[in-house]
Parts: C-alpha cells; sequence; structure tokens
C-alpha cells in the first residue's frame, strides 16, 4: 500500500529519470507525453514523416523516431525492447496496428492487453457492458426486423466513417445493395445528446475517478441543423459522422452521480470477464442521453480517448481531485511513477511486459 500522501504530491521522483515514456506521433500523443515530463520520465514520439517536425517542435518531446507509416511501427520493437521503454497506447495504436501484433510485443505496455479481446469485437463488447447492467442501444439481426430508425456501422469502421442512418424497413431495403459484402451491425438510433465520460481507474489503489468528458464535433452530422429541413428535401443529403475534433462539457451534477457507478460497474464486469486485473487506467464510456435523462452506451474504449485532449491543462473534474493541472496524460505517468515508487511497476502493465 502506498502512502496517500505520496499519491497526492509525489516527489519529483528520481525513478522516472531511467524510462522513456513512448507513444505513436497522433492522436492524444502531446496530452501523453506532455504529463509524462510533468512527472519527471523522459518522452519518445515515433511519427510519420509529416507529423516528424511537429513532434520535434515541442521541448518537452525529447527524441522523435522517424518510420514512414504508423504500421511499420512494429519494426521497431526489437529495437525498443531493449530500452527501458513503456509504452503509452492511444488509439491509433488500435488503429495502425492488429490484436496480434499487441500481443506478439513485449515492450512493457501500460494497461491489460487481455480487455483488448473483449473491446475489439462488437458482439464480446456487448456482452461486458449487458454484464455490466449499462442501457445499450437494441440491435436488428435482419433488416426485416428494424422497427425503428437504425445506425448502420461497418465493422472495423474508424471514427463513425461509413455509417449510415436508417429510416425504417423500408429505407434499409431500398439502400442495402450499398451494404453488399461488409459486416455491419443495425444499431437503433438513440436520438438524444452525446456525451463521452472519460475515467481512470487506479490499479494500485482500487479508486476509480472521472477525469472529464466532451462531446464530439462530426461532420457533417453536427452541421446538418444549420439547413432547415425543408431546405434539405430533395438534397440527397448523407448524414455522416466522421470525427475532427472535440469541445469540453459539464455534466448536470445530478447526473454525476450514476456516470460514476456506470464506470465502477465497467470496471467491476471487466474484473469479471479478465481476471484478476481486469480494465484499468484511463477508459472512455460513449453515451447519448435521452430527454428521460437515460444514459444509453454505444461504446467503451479501454485507454485514453483523444476526446481528453481539451483538459491539457486539466478539467474541473480533474481540479476536485488534484490541486494541480492534472491531464488523463499526466494522470496516465502519474500512475506509473507511483508503482514504481512503490516498487510494483508490474500492477500498472500487461503481463507481457518483460522489464529491463
Ligand atoms: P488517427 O491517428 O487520427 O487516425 O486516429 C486513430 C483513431 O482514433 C481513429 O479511429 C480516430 O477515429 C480516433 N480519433 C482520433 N482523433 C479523435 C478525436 N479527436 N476524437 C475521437 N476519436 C478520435
Ligand atoms: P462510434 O463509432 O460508436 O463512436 O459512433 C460514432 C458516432 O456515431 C457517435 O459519436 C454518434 O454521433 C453516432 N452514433 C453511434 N451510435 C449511435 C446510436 N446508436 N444512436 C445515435 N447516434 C449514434
Amino acid at each position: 500500500m502506498i502512502a496517500p500522501e505520496l499519491l497526492l504530491t509525489p516527489p519529483q521522483a528520481k525513478t522516472g529519470d531511467f524510462y522513456t515514456i513512448a507513444t505513436l506521433g497522433s492522436h492524444s500523443a502531446l496530452q501523453i507525453l506532455k504529463g509524462a515530463r510533468d512527472e519527471g520520465f523522459r518522452t519518445l514520439a515515433i511519427a510519420n514523416r509529416e507529423a516528424e517536425r511537429l513532434y520535434r517542435s515541442y521541448a518537452f518531446v525529447d527524441e522523435v523516431i522517424a518510420i514512414d507509416q504508423y504500421s511499420d511501427f512494429m519494426s521497431l520493437v526489437p529495437e525498443l525492447e531493449t530500452r527501458k521503454v513503456i509504452i503509452v497506447p492511444h488509439g491509433s495504436f488500435v488503429a495502425y496496428l492488429s490484436l496480434e501484433d499487441h500481443k506478439q510485443m513485449r515492450i512493457p505496455y501500460f494497461g491489460n492487453k487481455a480487455v483488448l479481446d473483449w473491446e475489439s469485437s462488437r458482439e464480446l463488447q456487448r456482452q461486458w457492458l449487458t454484464r455490466a447492467g449499462l442501457r445499450i442501444p437494441r440491435q436488428f439481426r435482419t433488416g426485416a426486423e428494424i422497427d425503428r430508425p437504425v445506425i448502420v456501422k461497418l465493422y472495423g469502421a474508424q471514427g463513425g466513417k461509413g455509417y449510415m442512418f436508417v429510416r425504417d424497413a423500408h429505407d434499409f431495403e431500398q439502400r442495402a445493395g450499398k451494404l453488399a459484402r461488409q459486416n455491419y451491425i443495425l444499431q437503433e438510433y438513440i436520438i438524444g445528446v452525446p456525451a463521452y465520460i472519460h475515467y481512470f481507474y487506479s490499479s494500485l489503489t482500487g479508486k476509480l475517478e472521472i477525469m472529464s468528458m466532451d462531446r464530439r464535433y462530426e461532420t457533417n452530422v453536427d452541421s446538418l441543423g444549420r439547413i432547415p429541413a425543408a431546405a434539405q428535401e430533395g438534397m440527397d443529403v448523407e448524414p455522416s459522422y466522421v470525427v475532427v475534433g472535440n469541445a469540453p462539457l459539464v455534466l448536470r451534477e445530478s447526473m454525476l452521480a450514476h456516470a460514476y457507478r456506470m464506470g465502477e460497474d465497467v470496471v467491476r464486469a471487466s474484473q469479471e470477464l479478465c481476471p484478476p486485473k481486469g480494465l484499468f487506467g484511463a477508459f472512455c464510456i460513449e453515451t447519448i442521453i435521452t430527454p428521460d435523462t437515460q444514459f444509453y452506451v454505444m461504446e467503451i474504449s479501454a485507454r485514453i480517448v483523444a476526446g481528453t485532449n481539451p483538459f491539457i491543462d486539466g478539467s474541473p473534474y480533474s481540479y476536485l481531485n488534484y490541486s494541480e493541472p492534472m491531464s488523463t496524460g499526466r494522470r496516465i505517468a502519474r500512475e506509473i511513477k507511483n508503482a514504481l515508487l512503490s516498487n510494483n511497476l508490474p500492477a500498472v502493465l500487461d503481463d507481457s511486459s518483460r522489464l529491463r
């Protein structure tokens, strides 16, 4: 057990000097590396040729390794395995590396890779959320079953690309041709407002924190309301859900207790599904809140999400727990530092991690 005062205001740990925190140069890398530097670690960005100069331009990035494309990352693994490097994964890892790639590497890795199996399959994710007792949108097996508006989600779609809004069974029948030979799910379209809730669960203390919240800015769905519905008629404009940014959000306080409980439930269920460690570190529950204030959960992300980027300087929620700017990226580095200080680094790493 670590002394609580150490968790709140740890000294500038010397331990951090020996470790480099590394991540891919995209997504939330700036936040992760700034947080790592603030906690006393060395920092490494692995960036493509286009992003290389950007990451070099920041004083808190100690080292940049350039690769042609992010999917070439695996060719660096043998070299990184010989160094005292800890990888902090984010959404680009999932987007550019396969599940097998993730499992193959032995570089110390923040988080639990076992959770990846449950997260990467829509069906398993549904089982996880159901086990946690969360409310999820209905799913239809066939077009004929559709009795309300649905969103068609292609398997492996990145950032909402290729999603299709379908009004009813007839609409689906007319457009099903576009989906030939593709794998997709038909999910009930929830009419409400999206809220993406960012959490951090500490495997060292067993405590869950709400770090921040965001709403996404998606093109073109977030601008359709700017064109009157009557003018849209006959324009043949399709909503798309491609994310381009994120805006900060705070939740009506009477809804906060429910948001906190959803986080606890997801962690508890993950400990049953992937014992003993379950889900730890940063994660996000993507919700849509309906007019009767019900939270529908669309998805869970088992790592830092880019929606935390508006809070590099901390959020209203992280300010309640820390008397200093505490981004999710910095919270991750603090957790790694606390683990080092208490001689318990394996507790915050995947079990495949080979320590040097
Ligand atoms: P990228 O490296 O930008 O291609 O992002 C990798 C993955 O993270 C993709 O699936 C993106 O959709 C997702 N992503 C990137 N930036 C954001 C963002 N600002 N908000 C939500 N998701 C994002
Ligand atoms: P996702 O890939 O699940 O993160 O979804 C991308 C975007 O599609 C979300 O940010 C929402 O705008 C929209 N979306 C996804 N699922 C639903 C749903 N069941 N009902 C309404 N909108 C949705």
